[in-house]
Order: structure tokens, then C-alpha cells, then sequence
């Protein structure tokens, strides 16, 4: 009797809190959204010295592909191979996740566009493996696929990271992997290490960059640019259409 009551007396306490963890959120997002509805980016507020042609803001997507690739100074990262304008910051970043507890995985630096187009090639044999019609085989492969040439893989300057566990649990990678505190780890400390997560859960970011969330697409901006984009919730397209909106090109 007595265990009865203590239980329900705790799930009472369980609800109240549940309850009172949903109206904090519930305002947190109503003053984010509502700021956000209003929010432009200050030109006053811009990084100094920043330029929209830095080499570590170079953009590639599918509206702006670079094809052919332009050659740059490779090194390794193990046995993947990045930017050599990068290496420190990779290795650096993952020995902060490592010093934090978490084992890390570089699972991709850079893909030349023949090999993008070998991926490109596989994943759309496997949606049409599954039945799908040429259209939407397509469709679905551009979704999650860079099309050839306007992939950022190929300027050697994003990385694919995941946390070993949830590499474990998701060996194709998924955005669910940040599930894992590893990958959400990754993803919250990815700036003081000059990278961003380029590819984000929202529907504005997913229709800015036209690509669907990847909770493991790092992207290499500079401290600088990463933590300013982060703070203000900037795909690399905003963050550049802001820079040239303020003259900064
Ligand atoms: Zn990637």
C-alpha cells in the first residue's frame, strides 16, 4: 500500500516536471521563432577581414558546382585524405572528442568527382533495386547524394565524422546517429574547431542548401565564420548571401 502511494506520488512529480520541461520549451521556441521571423543579419555584426572569396568559404552545390576540380595541397588524416589548409583542424577536433570521451571515425574527407559519380551511380541503382521509377529514383538520389561536381567533398575541405558507436549502429550513416551523445558532441563543439554542420535538421536550411539532414557533414569555415554562422543560425548560403548583401565580396 505504502509503495503504491510512494509510486504515484513520483509519477505525479514525473508529469509535473514533463509538464513543466514542455511549457519551458514551448517558450523558448515561441521567443526563438519570433525573433527569428524578425531577425536580419546586421552588417555591423559581420566578422572583420571576412570576404565571401576566402578560400575556406568556397561554395559548391549543385548551383554552384566546380567541375573541373580545383587542384589544392593535399595531407592525410589517417588513411583519408584532406586539404593540407585543414589537417591540424581535423586532428585537432577529433582528439577534442576523444579527450571528451568519445572515439571518432573520419568515414570521408575528399571525393574526387569520379568518385562521386561512382556513389552517385550506386545509390541510384540501389532506389531503383528497390522499385522505384527512374524519376523518382533520381529524385530520391539527389536528395542525399551531391550530384557530381557540385559536391563540397571534392575541395577537400568537408569531412564525413561520425561517433564509433553510432557509426556502429548506423554504418551507412543517418541523421538518426545523433541519437548518440558522440554525435552530438561532434555537432555542438564542431565550431571552436572551425568547422560547421552543413547540412541542418530545419526546413529553411534543408530548402536553402537543398540537401536533407546529416547529422555527420562537417563542413571547414575558420573558427571565425563557424561560430558566427552558428550563433546565428546561418546555412553557408545565408551566411554568403549576407556577406555580399554587406559588400563584403
Ligand atoms: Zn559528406
Amino acid at each position: 500500500m505504502k509503495r503504491t502511494y510512494w509510486l504515484g506520488g513520483a509519477i505525479a512529480a514525473i508529469v509535473l516536471v514533463a509538464v513543466g520541461g514542455a511549457v519551458a520549451v514551448g517558450q523558448h521556441n515561441q521567443r526563438h521563432s519570433s525573433s527569428s521571423a524578425t531577425k536580419t543579419v546586421k552588417t555591423s555584426d559581420l566578422p572583420a577581414g571576412v570576404k565571401t572569396t576566402d578560400w575556406d568559404l568556397v561554395l559548391v552545390n549543385k548551383q554552384h558546382p566546380e567541375d573541373p576540380e580545383v587542384p589544392f595541397d593535399q595531407a592525410k588524416v589517417g588513411d583519408k585524405v584532406v586539404n593540407a589548409k585543414i589537417q591540424q583542424a581535423v586532428v585537432d577536433f577529433m582528439n577534442g572528442a576523444k579527450a571528451a570521451g568519445y572515439q571518432t571515425t573520419l568515414v570521408s574527407g575528399y571525393r574526387s568527382i569520379q568518385y562521386q559519380k561512382e556513389v552517385y551511380a550506386s545509390v541510384l541503382a540501389t532506389n531503383k533495386a528497390e522499385g522505384m521509377s527512374d524519376a523518382d529514383a533520381e529524385k530520391a538520389t539527389a536528395a542525399v547524394v551531391q550530384t557530381p561536381g557540385s559536391s563540397e567533398h571534392e575541395t577537400g575541405l568537408a569531412i564525413d565524422l561520425a561517433g564509433n558507436d553510432a557509426l556502429a549502429k548506423y554504418p551507412g550513416l543517418d541523421g538518426k546517429m545523433d541519437q548518440f551523445a558522440s554525435q552530438r558532441w561532434l555537432i555542438e563543439h564542431a565550431p571552436d574547431y572551425g568547422f560547421v554542420l552543413r547540412y541542418k535538421k530545419d526546413a529553411k536550411s534543408i530548402k536553402e542548401t537543398g540537401i536533407d539532414y546529416e547529422s555527420w557533414h562537417f563542413r571547414y569555415v575558420g573558427v571565425k565564420n563557424a561560430k558566427y554562422m552558428t550563433k546565428h543560425d546561418l546555412t553557408l548560403e545565408a551566411y554568403l548571401k549576407a556577406l555580399k548583401a554587406a559588400g563584403k565580396d
